[in-house]
């Protein structure tokens, strides 16, 4: 059996961690690793306590068909990337790595192209992170510096 890169046994982490997302339209799983040491993990949730999309049946973004990355705040769950970003602290963080992978909740299928929303973007970079790796296939994945989200500003008008 070859040995797996870093990459891919991270990732492979982060995917069985979105086991345990709770939306009905995408479900993610993410890990923070620092120093080859896993600081976090997170996956699509509703905040603790409050029911989650599959205890209720339904997502209202799925519902309303709602295209990718707008109206985030009609569904109910705190992003796999907050949830990791909530569960550590800065301090750990900073320099750190940010895995994430994504599935359809309905198919199971692995998202080629998942990234992080707007929110998650902006918590990313505030959490000191230096590097997202996003799977894009089973063997595949992209490693976006995340100083590249802070130069291509979307908070910004477009010209
Ligand atoms: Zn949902
Ligand atoms: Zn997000």
């Amino acid at each position: 059996m070859p040995r797996i890169s870093k990459e891919n046994y991270y990732l492979d982490i982060a995917e069985t961690v979105l086991e345990r997302a709770t939306c009905l339209r995408r479900v993610y799983g993410a890990i923070i690793v620092k120093n080859d040491e896993i600081i976090s993990t997170g996956y699509n949730g509703a905040p603790r306590g409050r029911k989650n999309c599959v205890d209720l049946g339904f997502c209202t973004r799925e519902e309303l068909c709602v295209p990718r990355g707008e109206r985030y705040e009609l569904c109910r769950s705190v992003h796999a990337e907050a949830n990791a970003i909530i569960s550590a602290s800065r301090r750990d963080m900073v320099g750190g790595t940010i895995y994430l992978v994504g599935r359809d909740a309905r198919t199971g299928e692995l998202l080629h192209d998942a990234t992080s929303c707007a929110m998650c973007r902006r918590q990313v970079i505030n959490a000191g992170l230096e590097k997202v790796v996003i799977r894009r296939t089973e063997s595949e994945f992209e490693v976006v510096p995340v100083q590249r989200w802070i130069d291509e500003d979307d908070s910004l008008p477009e010209r």
